[in-house]
């Protein structure tokens, strides 16, 4: 009976897909959340998140239907300070956080409640619980600095001004650069809710970007948020050799284990099919070694393109990547997306998880 026992740490999205699949298969299954409920971490929760995604691959590959909790866009528009450049929506989708009822943590949740699964609440992932995880251990602990510290997992951590509340607005998505972050603003709604977020990797985000930030919402897009709370995290962006299964005698699982698109920091389709080749590593460890291979094969390049390519020779230069678009027309460069994505035929959207190019 002993070895059918498994110990998840971590009750996020990938912690609960590894859980379902795993007491599935006859397992009984606890996990350990240092959060006093589900939901995910209540520094960034509630929270909106924009991805592409093949659902229907996805939940194939996951055995569950998660179609429900994804959210077509109807806009996304990408700008450089004030100049937009509109981006084809299809494939793309916007996914709610937190333990309101149309999010992803709720439907996990409670399928995890149907099949038994039992959760410990307020109970971290420490020093001591690490150097005695038992048998068929899972750990799933997204993007807490403290646990990548704790197992000495290479990271960089992003800082961010964070903001969400209620709107009227349809399911769209904005995003917004400037030099004063290496990373973006962006704003998702979706579910009667907005999350609006600007953060910076390996640096602060100053008031003065911030209120940069407020100023081009209130001008350009009619929007004002008040309240503003300062966050950081950790993710994976350590080292370009950082997607690892394994940990020890512990799979590795979720953004943790490096299934993030190292470019734009899309987690949620890795950290999706990363729950279920966790599951795998405790019923199939070949299949499983394979699967993750497969999804994070474009990490290396992501990486190695991000850093030495679009953070040193693009990024800080906002101001010439807007007169590039001037030049070269937004409506041209918006009409040569959409026939990207409407011919990709032998190249579906991001299947059926994490890949950097969206290509299989
Ligand atoms: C604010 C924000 C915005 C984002 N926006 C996007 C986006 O627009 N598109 C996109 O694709 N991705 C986005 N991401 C990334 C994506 O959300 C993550 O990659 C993904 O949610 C990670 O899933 P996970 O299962 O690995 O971790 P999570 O879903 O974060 O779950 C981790 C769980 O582990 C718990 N935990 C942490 N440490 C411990 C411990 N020591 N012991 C026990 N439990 C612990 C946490 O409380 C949490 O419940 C965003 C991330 C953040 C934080």
């Amino acid at each position: 009976m002993a070895e059918k026992n498994v110990t998840i740490y971590g009750a996020g999205m990938s912690g609960l897909v590894a859980a379902i699949n795993l007491a599935r298969e006859g397992y009984a299954v606890r996990v350990h959340e240092r959060e006093p409920a589900y939901g995910g971490s209540r520094i960034f929760n509630p929270s909106l998140h924009m991805t592409p995604l093949d659902v229907d691959e996805t939940s194939n590959y996951l055995g569950i239907d998660i179609s429900s909790a994804f959210l077509p866009l109807t806009e996304l528009i990408a700008y450089f300070h004030d100049r937009p450049v509109g981006f084809p929506v299809k494939g793309i989708y916007a996914v709610e956080r937190g333990d309101r009822p149309g999010s992803l943590d709720t439907l996990l949740y409670h399928q995890c409640l149907a099949l038994g699964v039992e959760f410990v609440w307020n109970s971290r992932l420490d020093k001591q619980q690490l150097d005695h995880l038992p048998p068929h251990t899972i750990i799933a602990c997204g993007m807490d600095p403290a646990t990548y510290r704790l197992m000495g997992i290479p990271h960089m951590i992003w800082e961010a001004w964070i903001s969400f509340g209620p709107t009227d607005l349809d399911t769209l998505t904005w995003a917004w650069m400037d030099e004063g972050i290496n990373e973006y603003g962006y704003m998702t709604t979706a579910n009667g809710m907005y999350f609006d977020m600007l953060f910076a990797m390996g640096q602060p985000v100053s008031k003065a970007c911030l209120h940069k930030y407020q100023d081009f919402m209130l001008r350009i897009k009619g929007q004002e948020h008040k309240d503003w709370k300062y966050a950081t995290g950790a993710n994976p962006l350590g080292t370009w050799k950082q997607p690892r299964l394994s940990y020890g005698d512990a799979v590795l699982c979720g953004t943790i284990s490096g299934t993030l698109d190292p470019m734009m920091g899309f987690g949620i389709s890795g950290a999706l099919v990363s729950g279920k080749v966790a599951a795998l590593a405790i019923t199939d460890p070949a299949r499983a070694e394979a699967d993750f291979k497969r999804f994070t094969r474009m990490y290396r390049y992501g990486y190695i393109f991000k850093k030495y390519i679009w953070w040193k020779l693009f990024r800080p230069y906002v101001g010439m990547m807007e007169m590039g678009i001037r030049i070269l027309g937004a409506d041209n460069i918006e009409r040569v997306a959409r026939r990207a994505v409407e011919e990709r035929k032998h190249c579906p959207p991001i299947i059926p998880g994490f890949n950097f190019l969206g290509c299989n």
